[in-house]
Protein backbone atom coordinates (compact mmCIF):
# COMPACT_ATOMS: atom_id res chain seq x y z
CA UNK A 1 0.00 0.00 0.00
CA UNK A 2 1.50 3.48 -0.98
CA UNK A 3 0.50 7.01 0.00
CA UNK A 4 -2.01 9.27 -1.82
CA UNK A 5 -0.07 11.54 -2.64
CA UNK A 6 -1.48 15.70 -3.42
CA UNK A 7 -1.01 15.28 -7.11
CA UNK A 8 -3.03 18.07 -8.05
CA UNK A 9 -0.33 20.78 -7.78
CA UNK A 10 0.43 22.90 -10.95
CA UNK A 11 3.57 22.16 -12.24
CA UNK A 12 6.39 24.56 -11.32
CA UNK A 13 9.70 24.33 -13.14
CA UNK A 14 12.80 25.49 -11.26
CA UNK A 15 15.40 24.94 -13.70
CA UNK A 16 14.73 21.36 -15.27
CA UNK A 17 13.37 20.30 -12.00
CA UNK A 18 9.29 19.92 -12.01
CA UNK A 19 8.17 20.59 -8.41
CA UNK A 20 4.75 19.61 -7.88
CA UNK A 21 2.22 17.51 -9.79
CA UNK A 22 4.01 14.56 -9.25
CA UNK A 23 4.64 11.91 -6.43
CA UNK A 24 7.51 12.39 -5.90
CA UNK A 25 8.94 15.10 -3.31
CA UNK A 26 11.82 17.22 -3.98
CA UNK A 27 15.11 17.67 -1.18
CA UNK A 28 16.04 21.11 -0.85
CA UNK A 29 18.45 22.82 1.12
CA UNK A 30 20.23 26.05 1.91
CA UNK A 31 24.17 27.41 1.86
CA UNK A 32 26.07 27.89 5.51
CA UNK A 33 29.08 29.40 3.50
CA UNK A 34 28.82 33.03 2.62
CA UNK A 35 27.60 33.97 -1.27
CA UNK A 36 29.99 36.47 -2.09
CA UNK A 37 32.95 33.42 -1.35
CA UNK A 38 32.02 31.47 -4.43
CA UNK A 39 34.79 29.08 -3.67
CA UNK A 40 34.08 27.75 -0.61
CA UNK A 41 29.83 27.93 -1.77
CA UNK A 42 30.61 25.88 -5.00
CA UNK A 43 31.97 23.12 -3.01
CA UNK A 44 29.17 23.43 -0.49
CA UNK A 45 26.63 22.93 -3.46
CA UNK A 46 28.81 19.93 -4.87
CA UNK A 47 28.65 18.21 -1.80
CA UNK A 48 25.48 18.67 -1.24
CA UNK A 49 24.30 17.58 -4.55
CA UNK A 50 26.29 14.21 -3.85
CA UNK A 51 24.14 13.66 -1.09
CA UNK A 52 20.98 13.72 -2.60
CA UNK A 53 20.50 17.60 -3.08
CA UNK A 54 18.38 18.19 -6.37
CA UNK A 55 17.60 22.01 -5.78
CA UNK A 56 20.04 24.37 -3.56
CA UNK A 57 19.17 27.70 -1.82
CA UNK A 58 21.84 31.01 -1.14
CA UNK A 59 21.26 33.80 1.07
CA UNK A 60 21.57 37.16 -1.01
CA UNK A 61 21.62 40.06 1.89
CA UNK A 62 23.75 42.50 -0.44
CA UNK A 63 24.68 42.92 -3.97
CA UNK A 64 27.86 41.46 -3.38
CA UNK A 65 25.77 38.27 -2.70
CA UNK A 66 23.82 39.13 -5.84
CA UNK A 67 26.67 39.29 -8.34
CA UNK A 68 28.36 36.54 -7.47
CA UNK A 69 25.63 34.26 -8.70
CA UNK A 70 26.24 34.20 -11.88
CA UNK A 71 29.93 32.80 -10.98
CA UNK A 72 27.84 30.17 -8.59
CA UNK A 73 25.66 29.51 -11.55
CA UNK A 74 27.84 28.50 -13.82
CA UNK A 75 29.83 25.91 -11.72
CA UNK A 76 26.99 23.71 -10.42
CA UNK A 77 24.48 21.59 -12.34
CA UNK A 78 21.17 21.86 -9.53
CA UNK A 79 18.93 24.89 -9.73
CA UNK A 80 19.76 27.71 -7.61
CA UNK A 81 17.25 29.95 -5.71
CA UNK A 82 18.18 33.30 -4.15
CA UNK A 83 16.91 33.96 -0.67
CA UNK A 84 15.60 37.69 -0.79
CA UNK A 85 14.63 40.07 1.98
CA UNK A 86 12.49 43.31 1.20
CA UNK A 87 15.00 44.67 -1.39
CA UNK A 88 14.04 44.52 -5.32
CA UNK A 89 17.03 45.18 -6.70
CA UNK A 90 18.70 42.39 -5.49
CA UNK A 91 16.01 40.86 -6.75
CA UNK A 92 16.45 41.80 -9.89
CA UNK A 93 20.30 41.24 -9.87
CA UNK A 94 19.87 37.72 -9.02
CA UNK A 95 17.74 37.02 -11.67
CA UNK A 96 20.23 38.90 -14.05
CA UNK A 97 22.83 36.68 -12.43
CA UNK A 98 21.20 33.42 -13.92
CA UNK A 99 19.24 32.04 -10.61
CA UNK A 100 16.01 29.76 -11.28
CA UNK A 101 13.87 30.71 -8.63
CA UNK A 102 13.87 33.14 -5.80
CA UNK A 103 11.87 33.59 -2.67
CA UNK A 104 10.68 36.77 -1.96
CA UNK A 105 7.58 37.94 -0.27
CA UNK A 106 5.82 40.34 -2.81
CA UNK A 107 4.04 42.41 0.09
CA UNK A 108 7.72 42.78 1.24
CA UNK A 109 8.70 44.72 -1.62
CA UNK A 110 6.90 47.66 -1.37
CA UNK A 111 5.71 49.76 -4.35
CA UNK A 112 4.02 48.63 -6.73
CA UNK A 113 5.96 49.53 -9.94
CA UNK A 114 8.95 47.54 -7.96
CA UNK A 115 7.11 44.38 -7.56
CA UNK A 116 5.88 45.07 -11.52
CA UNK A 117 9.74 45.29 -12.42
CA UNK A 118 10.70 41.64 -10.34
CA UNK A 119 7.68 40.20 -11.84
CA UNK A 120 8.56 41.06 -15.39
CA UNK A 121 11.91 39.92 -14.95
CA UNK A 122 10.93 36.42 -13.40
CA UNK A 123 8.38 36.00 -16.65
CA UNK A 124 11.04 36.91 -19.17
CA UNK A 125 13.08 34.27 -17.64
CA UNK A 126 10.49 31.46 -16.06
CA UNK A 127 11.54 31.90 -12.88
CA UNK A 128 9.42 31.26 -10.18
CA UNK A 129 8.93 33.15 -6.92
CA UNK A 130 8.52 31.05 -3.62
CA UNK A 131 6.40 33.04 -1.14
CA UNK A 132 8.14 32.38 2.35
CA UNK A 133 5.21 32.63 4.81
CA UNK A 134 7.24 32.02 7.94
CA UNK A 135 5.08 32.16 12.01
CA UNK A 136 8.38 34.23 13.49
CA UNK A 137 8.05 37.09 10.77
CA UNK A 138 4.13 37.23 9.81
CA UNK A 139 3.39 40.62 9.39
CA UNK A 140 2.42 43.32 12.28
CA UNK A 141 -1.48 43.72 11.26
CA UNK A 142 -2.04 39.50 11.44
CA UNK A 143 -0.02 39.19 14.82
CA UNK A 144 -2.57 42.31 15.85
CA UNK A 145 -5.56 40.80 15.03
CA UNK A 146 -4.96 37.64 16.18
CA UNK A 147 -2.78 38.44 19.36
CA UNK A 148 -0.11 35.87 18.41
CA UNK A 149 1.48 33.93 15.09
CA UNK A 150 -1.76 31.50 14.14
CA UNK A 151 -2.66 29.49 10.91
CA UNK A 152 -5.22 31.27 10.05
CA UNK A 153 -2.25 34.83 10.31
CA UNK A 154 -0.58 32.60 8.03
CA UNK A 155 -2.89 32.18 5.85
CA UNK A 156 -4.31 35.49 5.51
CA UNK A 157 -0.53 36.20 4.87
CA UNK A 158 0.03 33.78 1.79
CA UNK A 159 -3.04 35.09 0.66
CA UNK A 160 -1.95 38.57 0.41
CA UNK A 161 1.31 37.74 -1.31
CA UNK A 162 -0.43 34.93 -3.89
CA UNK A 163 -3.22 38.04 -4.61
CA UNK A 164 -0.27 40.46 -5.30
CA UNK A 165 1.23 38.01 -7.96
CA UNK A 166 -1.74 37.09 -9.54
CA UNK A 167 -3.05 40.31 -10.46
CA UNK A 168 0.05 40.59 -12.43
CA UNK A 169 -0.65 37.44 -14.05
CA UNK A 170 1.84 35.43 -12.42
CA UNK A 171 0.98 32.06 -11.53
CA UNK A 172 4.37 30.31 -11.16
CA UNK A 173 4.39 30.20 -7.47
CA UNK A 174 5.33 27.67 -4.40
CA UNK A 175 4.58 28.91 -1.32
CA UNK A 176 5.54 27.52 2.16
CA UNK A 177 4.52 28.75 5.86
CA UNK A 178 7.32 27.64 8.10
CA UNK A 179 6.65 27.61 11.72
CA UNK A 180 9.16 26.25 14.42
CA UNK A 181 5.86 25.05 16.29
CA UNK A 182 4.81 21.32 15.18
CA UNK A 183 1.79 21.86 15.48
CA UNK A 184 1.39 25.16 14.40
CA UNK A 185 3.72 24.42 10.60
CA UNK A 186 0.72 21.71 10.51
CA UNK A 187 -2.24 23.46 11.03
CA UNK A 188 -1.04 26.29 8.18
CA UNK A 189 0.04 23.39 5.93
CA UNK A 190 -3.22 22.33 5.32
CA UNK A 191 -5.17 25.86 5.49
CA UNK A 192 -2.85 26.17 2.76
CA UNK A 193 -3.44 22.71 0.86
CA UNK A 194 -7.23 23.41 1.15
CA UNK A 195 -6.80 26.70 -0.04
CA UNK A 196 -4.01 26.83 -3.34
CA UNK A 197 -3.24 24.51 -5.94
CA UNK A 198 0.55 25.79 -5.90
CA UNK A 199 3.20 23.21 -4.53
CA UNK A 200 3.98 23.67 -1.13
CA UNK A 201 7.57 23.59 0.10
CA UNK A 202 7.88 21.76 3.55
CA UNK A 203 9.62 23.18 6.19
CA UNK A 204 9.91 23.09 10.24
CA UNK A 205 11.84 26.07 10.15
CA UNK A 206 14.72 26.22 13.33
CA UNK A 207 13.88 22.52 14.58
CA UNK A 208 17.10 22.28 15.86
CA UNK A 209 21.03 20.52 16.20
CA UNK A 210 20.86 17.23 14.07
CA UNK A 211 19.24 15.01 16.67
CA UNK A 212 16.46 16.65 18.32
CA UNK A 213 15.96 18.55 15.10
CA UNK A 214 15.80 15.41 12.91
CA UNK A 215 12.98 13.95 14.89
CA UNK A 216 11.03 17.55 15.06
CA UNK A 217 11.04 17.53 11.28
CA UNK A 218 10.46 13.98 10.49
CA UNK A 219 7.71 14.43 13.16
CA UNK A 220 6.42 17.31 11.42
CA UNK A 221 6.96 16.56 7.69
CA UNK A 222 5.66 12.75 8.52
CA UNK A 223 2.45 14.16 9.43
CA UNK A 224 2.07 16.33 6.44
CA UNK A 225 3.31 13.67 4.11
CA UNK A 226 0.87 11.04 5.28
CA UNK A 227 -1.79 13.27 4.05
CA UNK A 228 -0.56 13.77 1.04
CA UNK A 229 0.75 17.13 1.45
CA UNK A 230 4.05 18.33 0.45
CA UNK A 231 5.78 18.87 -2.88
CA UNK A 232 9.15 19.97 -2.22
CA UNK A 233 11.01 20.21 1.41
CA UNK A 234 13.99 20.99 3.40
CA UNK A 235 15.00 20.01 6.73
CA UNK A 236 16.24 22.83 9.00
CA UNK A 237 19.32 21.72 11.12
CA UNK A 238 21.60 23.50 13.48
CA UNK A 239 23.93 21.24 11.60
CA UNK A 240 26.05 20.90 8.52
CA UNK A 241 23.81 20.80 5.54
CA UNK A 242 24.86 17.64 4.14
CA UNK A 243 22.71 16.35 7.50
CA UNK A 244 19.70 17.92 6.17
CA UNK A 245 19.53 15.81 3.04
CA UNK A 246 20.47 12.81 4.55
CA UNK A 247 17.43 13.63 6.93
CA UNK A 248 15.10 14.53 4.11
CA UNK A 249 16.04 11.32 2.14
CA UNK A 250 15.42 9.13 5.26
CA UNK A 251 11.78 10.64 5.63
CA UNK A 252 10.86 10.32 2.10
CA UNK A 253 11.69 6.61 2.02
CA UNK A 254 9.60 6.16 5.23
CA UNK A 255 6.91 7.26 2.79
CA UNK A 256 8.06 5.88 -0.32
CA UNK A 257 8.29 8.84 -1.98
CA UNK A 258 11.28 9.18 -2.91
CA UNK A 259 13.28 6.67 -6.24
CA UNK A 260 17.05 7.37 -5.86
CA UNK A 261 17.55 5.88 -2.51
CA UNK A 262 18.05 2.97 -0.67
CA UNK A 263 16.94 1.77 2.74
CA UNK A 264 18.51 -0.27 5.07
CA UNK A 265 16.62 -2.71 7.67
CA UNK A 266 18.55 -3.91 10.50
CA UNK A 267 17.36 -5.54 13.62
CA UNK A 268 17.13 -4.34 16.91
CA UNK A 269 19.24 -7.24 18.36
CA UNK A 270 17.76 -9.15 21.25
CA UNK A 271 19.47 -11.99 23.60
CA UNK A 272 18.97 -14.28 20.68
CA UNK A 273 22.25 -12.26 18.41
CA UNK A 274 24.62 -14.13 17.05
CA UNK A 275 26.86 -11.70 15.68
CA UNK A 276 28.25 -8.11 16.49
CA UNK A 277 25.52 -6.28 14.68
CA UNK A 278 25.12 -3.00 15.86
CA UNK A 279 28.72 -1.49 14.02
CA UNK A 280 27.71 -3.82 10.79
CA UNK A 281 24.60 -2.33 10.60
CA UNK A 282 26.11 1.07 11.47
CA UNK A 283 28.66 0.75 8.65
CA UNK A 284 26.27 -0.70 5.84
CA UNK A 285 24.20 2.62 6.44
CA UNK A 286 27.20 4.72 5.56
CA UNK A 287 27.50 2.48 3.05
CA UNK A 288 24.41 2.56 0.90
CA UNK A 289 24.23 6.35 1.83
CA UNK A 290 25.13 6.93 -1.86
CA UNK A 291 23.18 4.54 -3.73
CA UNK A 292 20.53 6.27 -6.26
CA UNK A 293 18.41 3.15 -6.39
CA UNK A 294 15.92 1.86 -4.64
CA UNK A 295 16.98 -1.30 -3.28
CA UNK A 296 16.19 -2.60 -0.07
CA UNK A 297 19.17 -4.16 2.14
CA UNK A 298 18.75 -6.21 5.19
CA UNK A 299 21.10 -7.64 8.12
CA UNK A 300 19.31 -9.70 10.58
CA UNK A 301 21.29 -11.08 13.76
CA UNK A 302 20.37 -14.66 14.37
CA UNK A 303 18.95 -17.78 12.34
CA UNK A 304 15.39 -17.39 14.47
CA UNK A 305 13.63 -14.52 12.75
CA UNK A 306 16.83 -13.54 10.50
CA UNK A 307 15.89 -15.53 7.49
CA UNK A 308 13.00 -14.46 7.17
CA UNK A 309 13.22 -11.01 7.81
CA UNK A 310 15.91 -11.00 5.29
CA UNK A 311 14.47 -12.91 2.54
CA UNK A 312 11.94 -9.56 2.00
CA UNK A 313 14.41 -7.06 0.99
CA UNK A 314 16.25 -7.51 -1.77
CA UNK A 315 19.06 -8.37 -0.58
CA UNK A 316 19.91 -9.23 2.94
CA UNK A 317 22.26 -10.92 5.14
CA UNK A 318 21.38 -13.42 8.35
CA UNK A 319 24.11 -13.71 10.74
CA UNK A 320 24.52 -16.91 13.43
CA UNK A 321 26.63 -19.65 14.21
CA UNK A 322 30.14 -18.42 12.82
CA UNK A 323 28.19 -17.98 9.46
CA UNK A 324 26.55 -15.43 7.48
CA UNK A 325 23.29 -16.53 4.92
CA UNK A 326 23.49 -14.08 1.95
CA UNK A 327 19.79 -14.02 0.33
CA UNK A 328 18.77 -12.00 -2.85
CA UNK A 329 14.96 -11.70 -4.19
CA UNK A 330 13.78 -13.98 -1.30
CA UNK A 331 16.27 -16.72 -2.18
CA UNK A 332 19.69 -17.96 -0.28
CA UNK A 333 22.60 -17.80 -2.47
CA UNK A 334 25.27 -18.46 -0.40
CA UNK A 335 26.53 -19.20 3.24
CA UNK A 336 29.48 -17.59 4.16
CA UNK A 337 32.53 -17.50 6.90
CA UNK A 338 31.66 -14.50 9.77
CA UNK A 339 35.00 -13.18 9.04
CA UNK A 340 33.72 -12.43 5.44
CA UNK A 341 30.58 -11.99 5.26
CA UNK A 342 30.19 -8.08 5.21
CA UNK A 343 33.16 -7.85 2.72
CA UNK A 344 30.67 -10.50 0.72
CA UNK A 345 27.36 -9.04 1.20
CA UNK A 346 28.94 -5.24 -0.14
CA UNK A 347 30.23 -6.84 -3.35
CA UNK A 348 26.61 -8.64 -3.50
CA UNK A 349 25.40 -4.91 -2.74
CA UNK A 350 27.86 -3.17 -5.51
CA UNK A 351 26.12 -6.20 -8.22
CA UNK A 352 22.96 -5.19 -7.40
CA UNK A 353 23.45 -1.75 -7.83
CA UNK A 354 25.57 -2.18 -11.48
CA UNK A 355 22.95 -4.33 -12.59
CA UNK A 356 20.37 -1.68 -11.50
CA UNK A 357 22.58 1.20 -13.11
CA UNK A 358 22.61 -0.69 -16.59
CA UNK A 359 19.16 -1.49 -16.37
FE1 LIG B 1 16.76 -10.86 17.96
FE2 LIG B 1 17.19 -12.36 15.80
FE3 LIG B 1 15.17 -10.57 15.81
FE4 LIG B 1 17.66 -9.71 15.72
S1 LIG B 1 16.62 -10.95 14.14
S2 LIG B 1 16.07 -8.94 17.05
S3 LIG B 1 18.74 -11.20 16.95
S4 LIG B 1 15.37 -12.40 17.07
Amino acid sequence: MSLTHRRNTRPVLVGDVVVGGRNKVIIQSMCTTKTQDVEATVAQIHELEEAGCQIVRVAVPDMEAALALKDIKAQISIPLVADIHFDYRLALQAIESGVDKIRINPGNIGRTDRVQKVVEACKAKNIPIRIGVNAGSLEKKFLKKYGYPTAMGMLESAREHVKILEDLDFHDIIISMKASNVELALAAYQLAAEEFDYPLHLGITESGPLFSGSIKSAAGMGALLSLGIGDTMRISLSADPVEEIKVAREVLKSFNLIDNAATLVSCPTCGRIEIDLIPIAAELEKYIANIKAPITVAILGCGVNGPGEAREADIGLAGGDGKGMLFKKGKIIKTVPEEVMLEEFKKEIDAMYKLYQET
